[in-house]
């Protein structure tokens, strides 16, 4: 199976009504650059920039951050590269960055609400962002937006950063795309107000799911309780997916959701333009996305909605595949 899904590495992720998706690569590492490329991924649709930070006495500078954003971007030419900003606390411990404790860190300061308290290295991290732009496709995605306030801000920095590179004589891509990850559940319900502010929505499952379904997405006691394909789960994304066409911005996910075989009928149906993953996961996504219509998510889709258990819409969604595959 492996050597025949090879095949697909150079075939474009299109239904067969012609509805074309984009399949992208997620990367923590500077090292998994090449197996996007080997498993077709058209760029990378997530950077975690956290790794960046880790197992070091001091944060990497901004000359640092801007080669490591400039040789990603170089790599994936001419495939663009979306850059998340720093998205430490919660389950995402990074010894070096010494956060205060808490006593329910993913309730806490994470994300964008560490950035927007420590400005200076937000900037610092903006800076090296917009000057990898010059040397690729490079977009910027800003993690755990849970109001409208919070991306402005993200935003009014990024115009100063901007112009500290303009005074230092120092290029970017003065047209650079700016996204956000929707994962809280805020975030989901005003879609429709934080659509206006940006180009694009990444849906982030992984917080998503937990946030919306009040469950530790690390904790063992409540696992059977982490049910992607809950009726709420289906509700946010299609909200997200609506507010996201009715905007007219681009809209993906790119938390495990996206890689698995089984759903993407489902984000078919959803709308949605881009799906990032695991590298390896890439093949067997497009395998389904290739031999499927996009009216056949639609249909599915309908359908779904209207079941009232998780497990429900999972036998479903597996009769529904099984026939297929
Ligand atoms: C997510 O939350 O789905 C996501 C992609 O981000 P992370 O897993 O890094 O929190
Ligand atoms: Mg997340």
């Amino acid at each position: 199976l492996e050597k025949e899904l090879q095949a697909y590495r150079d075939l474009p992720a299109q239904t067969r009504d012609g509805y074309r998706l984009t399949l992208r690569g997620n990367v923590e590492l500077a090292h998994e650059v090449p197996a996007v490329l080997a498993h077709g991924g058209a760029g990378v649709g997530l950077f975690r920039t956290e790794f960046l930070f880790l197992n070091r006495a001091q944060p990497p500078d901004e000359d640092e951050q801007f080669e490591v954003y400039r040789d990603l971007a170089q790599k994936m030419i001419p495939e663009p590269v979306t850059i998340r900003t720093l998205d430490v606390g919660g389950d995402k411990f990074v010894p070096e960055i010494n956060l205060a404790e808490e006593e329910n860190p993913a309730m806490g300061l994470r994300g964008v609400r560490f950035s927007l308290k420590e400005r200076a290295l937000l900037k610092e991290q903006l800076r090296a962002i917009l000057r990898a732009s010059s040397y690729g496709e490079v977009r910027i995605m800003f993690p755990m937006i849970s109001g409208v306030d919070e991306i402005q801000a993200c935003k009014g920095l990024l115009s100063e950063a901007r112009a500290e590179l303009d005074e230092r004589g120092l290029s970017y891509d003065p047209d650079i795309r700016i996204g956000i990850m929707i994962e809280t559940p805020s975030a989901a319900l005003i879609a429709d107000l934080l659509a206006p502010e940006v180009d694009f929505f990444s849906v982030g499952t992984n917080d998503l799911i937990q946030y919306c379904l009040a469950v530790d997405r690390g904790n063992e006691h409540v696992a059977y309780l982490y049910e992607p394909l809950h009726p709420a789960i289906l509700r946010a994304l299609k909200m997200i997916g609506d507010a996201g066409r009715r905007a007219g911005i681009e809209v993906g996910m790119c938390g495990e959701m996206a890689g698995e075989p089984a759903y993407a009928l489902i984000l078919l149906g959803l709308g949605f333009h881009e799906l990032s993953m695991n590298a390896p996961c890439i093949p067997r996504i497009k395998r389904v996305v290739r031999e499927v219509r996009r009216q056949d998510g639609e249909e599915l889709l309908a359908r779904l909605l209207e079941l009232p258990r998780a497990q429900d819409v999972s036998r479903y969604v597996e009769e529904e595949m099984s026939k297929r595959f």
